[in-house]
């Protein structure tokens, strides 16, 4: 351990277990905290500063293997068949366990991924209310009575569990994202085996610890850690694994729906976007220059619905471009534990060096910078992992910017002549996550929250969220929804039961 967790920047400094970061972390397998098989360890980095923390646990094929034999067993010995509100019992004592820990645990995020404090939060309270909502959603659940068309048959369908699911997270918001699969899954009578991202392994191992805490049995959550190319992959490709829950980038996304469609396990998929941002001349301009901003540079830009492409209409663009470049080159970089920092580094030194290269790509294709371009450096930066905000202008919808996700504070500006004009635009991608409109005229807002191909609109806000609304999208966005009041459907089979009052058979 090379860094400390710095906490002297906060005006009330955190203290306490979790912020230690000589604590030893360990993986959790049918009940039991363990060291990775073979003894291997990884650390976290600071994106701010570079230093690494931490000793996080890799595990072997055979942890793998145990982990979801472990699943297996659980969820065969009797999870899958306990009441609803048991499951719902133990959600709720989670929930309860953790409910002091939202400051510690937000810090711990900042030390892996770098985001600014009011990106980080919101995880330990969201963690909370999605508990909360999985158990009264399975405790409201229920099946259907067919009015049957055969004579003396009673028909009705009950939901049930899959069984053994694994849940790949991302490194953006990976106590939120775990969440938001886990406790749906548990409530819907599943076993689990979580595996997060290397990049942010803390905050999931740490909610091991209070999930054992809170009386679920052993097995039925299962953690494992470890790099995806060898853990995840291993997870994704055994044969006891009956669905696969994923948010992270599509190239993995498909390279997991190839291999659960091998064996014809399910899975559900929350993959990138390139979201159209759009601003038309009826909109209120400052309040859509803020939403642009918002768009692309909370979180700096990582995150799965980022407004990247911004559409402006060809009447207001030289006027909005001047405000949103007085308004970028004010932005405040710096610690992401400084509460005045608006943003901070990317996540990760892989990150960084893909954004800088799809900086170079749009410079090398004739892009023209309004705005930032490269990494940022300076006083206050350090050796951070940070890009300068960076807006682009001349480009079209085809230029390499426009087209691929960078998951960073870089946007590219396309114009457009009218409503028809921007629709073709918007809906011009392979992704299909999010939008945003910007207009003041109520017709138009809702035509187009009709005509975008896309699984989340905006009107006159961006990146608005919760956890009764579902999350989603079509195309390589992956399909898969998340939350909302179908929560526990990608963790549910429903089956179909008839049971004969007495029809004669045919043998
Ligand atoms: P990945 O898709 O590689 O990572 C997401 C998760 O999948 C991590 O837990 C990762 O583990 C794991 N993983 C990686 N490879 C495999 C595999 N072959 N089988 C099973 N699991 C695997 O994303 P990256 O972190 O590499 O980021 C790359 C890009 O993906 C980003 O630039 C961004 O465009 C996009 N992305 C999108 C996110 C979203 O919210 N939709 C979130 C994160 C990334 P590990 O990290 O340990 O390797």
């Amino acid at each position: 351990m090379t860094a400390s967790i710095k906490a002297e920047h906060v005006s009330n400094p955190w203290q306490g277990e979790i912020l230690n970061p000589d604590r030893t972390y360990r993986m959790l397998i049918d009940g039991q905290f363990v060291e990775g098989g073979a003894g291997e360890t990884l650390s976290c980095e600071y994106p701010y500063t570079g230093e690494t923390w931490g000793s996080f646990p890799v595990a072997t094929h055979e942890d793998v293997d145990r982990a979801v034999r472990a699943a297996r067993r659980a969820y065969d010995e009797g999870w899958s068949s306990t009441s609803a509100s048991y499951r719902a019992s133990l959600l709720r004592k989670l929930s309860d366990l953790i409910d002091g820990d939202a400051k510690d645990i937000s810090l711990l995020e900042i030390h892996q991924n770098g985001k600014v404090l009011s990106e980080t939060s919101w995880e330990v309270p969201y963690t909370q209310m999605v508990a909360h909502y999985s158990a009264g959603l399975i405790e409201a659940d229920y099946g259907h009575t067919v009015n049957s068309m055969i004579p003396d048959v009673v028909a009705y369908t009950v939901r049930e569990p899959l069984g053994v699911v694994v849940a790949i997270t991302p490194w953006n918001g990976p106590l939120g994202s775990l969440a938001q699969k886990l406790f749906p899954a548990l409530a819907a009578g599943n076993t689990v085996v979580v595996k997060p991202s290397e990049v942010t392994p803390a905050e999931t191992l740490w909610l091991g610890e209070k999930i054992m805490e809170a009386g679920f049995p052993a097995g039925v959550v299962n953690i494992v850690n470890g790099p995806g190319i060898t853990v995840g992959r291993a997870l994704v490709a055994h044969p006891l694994v009956d669905h696969v829950t994923f948010t992270g980038g599509t190239a993995t996304g498909l390279e997991i729906a190839q291999i659960c469609a091998g064996r014809a396990a399910t899975y559900t998929l929350e993959l990138g976007g390139k979201s159209p941002n759009i601003v038309f001349d009826s909109a209120d301009l400052d309040r859509a220059v803020s939403g642009v901003m918002t768009g692309i540079f909370s979180a700096s830009g990582q995150s799965c619905a980022a407004g990247s492409r911004i559409l402006i209409q060809e009447s207001i663009s030289d006027e909005f471009f001047d405000t949103l470049a007085t308004r970028i080159n004010a932005l405040r970089l710096g610690d992401p534990l400084d509460p005045a920092t608006q943003i901070s580094p990317v996540a990760s030194r892989a990150q960084l060096a893909k954004v800088l290269s799809y900086i170079e790509i749009a410079q090398k294709e004739g892009a023209t910078t309004l705005v930032g371009g490269g990494r940022a450096t300076g006083p206050g930066l350090g050796d951070g992992f940070f890009v300068k905000p960076t807006i682009f202008t001349n480009v079209t919808n085809d230029s390499t910017v426009s087209r691929d996700e960078i998951f960073g504070p870089v946007g590219a500006v396309i114009r457009f002549k009218d409503e028809d004009d921007a629709v073709r635009i918007a809906n011009d991608t392979r992704f299909g996550l999010a939008a945003g409109v910007w207009t003041e005229n109520i017709a138009l807002a809702h035509r187009m929250t009709r005509r975008l191909h896309t699984g989340i609109v905006w009107v006159n806000n961006y990146r608005l969220g919760e956890l009764v609304m579902p999350w989603g999208g079509y195309g390589m966005t992956g399909g898969g929804r998340e939350m909302g009041v179908e929560a526990l459907r990608p963790y549910q089979g429903t089956k179909a039961i008839y049971i004969d009052l007495g029809n004669p058979l045919p043998f």
